[in-house]
């Protein structure tokens, strides 16, 4: 059994003071029961909580840490840029020197505008999107997360999933009207939407890799489905590549699954651990943003100069290394792998889904996971019961059965083979509980 006297003990005396006693939702181990672990500090690939346990980390902070904890080069970027100075409400020269690095990236994007998060960056697109088509209605996906913005509480996967909280209180019947619910994976549900409300879409806004109801990839031909309905409507293709943006390829899943949209969403990643989000595509489209155009959209922190410092930071050490996503999938297939090979050893019956460094095994009677329907008949008491076992034997995976598990550059092969050892471990310790 691990010793978390004192994050059990901080868990508590948070909870008076925040609610739930966590700043975010999925943090606080509801879905997998217990009590949160706190963290004292992170090293590479490692972990510790203010216990002194010590974990391999695989959730690294939800995505964004591709570069592993505290890498020297984001550490001493922010540092330099700390030193100058926190913050000016005033244009600084590493703005544009991340706009012109994410433009020299992701070929779609001609110009891009940075916000604080990924519910920023989605809720900005979508204004922008209903600001530049003249059109009110939106079109999502079931199980698709695209931040707690109002139009997206709708069928929402990540933390709305585990919570069951698909429609918070809060988000009026208004909103939710202009939201339409579409089928991951099935172009025939979106052209009966776009069939029903015809000429009054401004945008399809899609996970390319869905992380968020576990990793599910896209079916052959549906993104590109998606580009052609879009292109043929008038309406604009959104990729939400908060998530698998310079994860699944230097060029996001648009490079992976060779496709242009007309705005892509951007965070995690892109601030090397700091709040960041951005958005871009088009210039045509991006100059109706204010003060190019009329489209409001403004932060007084946008484009802090010590998150583009950790962003450009992160960017450049994976853009300078040319086998960089080489050596990630050769690791992210040995986990995956690993952990297969485990499953039949073990007799258990699973599906697991993986798009190059992001990763979800489903504990499912099923063959294959393509949609929510199916994601959600993942048994998630199996899986909290598991997840506690994995961080006794020393691995920290997310504290959600609907969630990715993220490789890291810093993962090494040693790494990979202790991870699918303490795995077969929690697994076998699982199926004889
Ligand atoms: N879009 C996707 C695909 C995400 O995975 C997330 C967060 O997990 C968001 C948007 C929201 O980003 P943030 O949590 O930074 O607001």
């Amino acid at each position: 059994m691990l010793q978390t006297e004192n994050s059990c003990g901080e868990f508590l005396r948070a909870r008076q003071y925040i609610p739930g006693g966590v700043n975010s939702p999925v943090r606080s181990f509801n879905s997998v029961g217990g009590s949160p672990l706190y963290i004292a500090s992170g090293s590479g690939a490692y972990v510790d909580d203010i216990d002194g346990n010590r974990y391999l980390d695989f959730l690294g902070s939800w995505g964004p840490l591709i570069l592993g904890h505290s890498h020297p080069a984001i550490v001493r970027a922010v540092k330099e840029a700390c030193e100058k100075g926190m913050s000016f409400g005033a244009p600084t020269v590493i703005e544009t020197e991340l706009a012109e690095k994410i433009v020299s990236m992701v070929p779609s994007v001609e110009m891009v505008r940075m916000v604080n998060s990924g519910t920023e960056a989605t809720m900005s697109a979508v204004r922008l999107a209903r600001g530049y088509t003249g059109r009110d209605l939106i079109i999502k996906f079931e199980g698709c997360y695209h931040g707690h913005g109002d139009s997206f509480l709708i069928s929402a996967g990540s933390g709305a999933a585990t919570l069951g909280i698909p429609d918070s209180p809060g988000v009026t019947a208004g909103t939710a009207a202009d939201t339409l619910v579409a089928r991951y994976n099935d172009l025939s549900s979106v052209r009966e939407l776009f069939r029903k409300h015809e000429g009054r879409i401004a945008a399809v806004i899609v996970e390319p890799v869905a992380g968020n109801m576990g990793v599910v990839p896209p079916c052959e031909g549906f993104l590109e489905g998606l580009r052609a309905i879009t292109s043929e409507e008038g309406a604009l293709f959104i990729l939400d590549e908060v998530m698998t943006g310079f994860r699944v390829a230097r060029g996001g899943a648009q490079e992976y699954f060779g496709i242009t949209p007309d705005l892509t969403t951007f965070g995690k990643i892109i601030g090397g651990g700091l709040p960041v989000g951005a958005y871009g595509g088009r210039k045509e489209i991006m100059m109706q943003i204010a003060p190019a155009g009329p489209v409001y959209q403004a932060g007084t922190l946008s484009g802090n100069p010590l998150a583009c410092a950790a962003g450009l930071a992160a960017l450049s050490v994976i853009d300078s290394d040319s086998t960089f996503y080489e050596k990630l999938e050769k690791r992210s297939a040995q986990l995956a792998d690993g952990m297969r090979d485990n499953c039949r050893r073990l007799g258990v019956r699973g599906v697991l889904n993986r798009v190059g460094s992001m990763m979800t095994f489903f504990f499912t009677p099923l063959s294959r996971v393509s949609n929510y329907y199916e994601a959600a008949q993942n048994q998630a008491d199996l899986y909290g019961r598991f997840f506690h076992l994995a961080l006794e034997e020393g691995v920290y995976f997310a504290p959600s059965a609907f969630e990715a598990a993220f490789v890291s550059g810093v993962h090494t092969e040693d790494h990979i083979q202790k991870a699918v050892r303490a795995h077969y471990n929690a697994l076998k310790r699982l199926s004889v509980l």
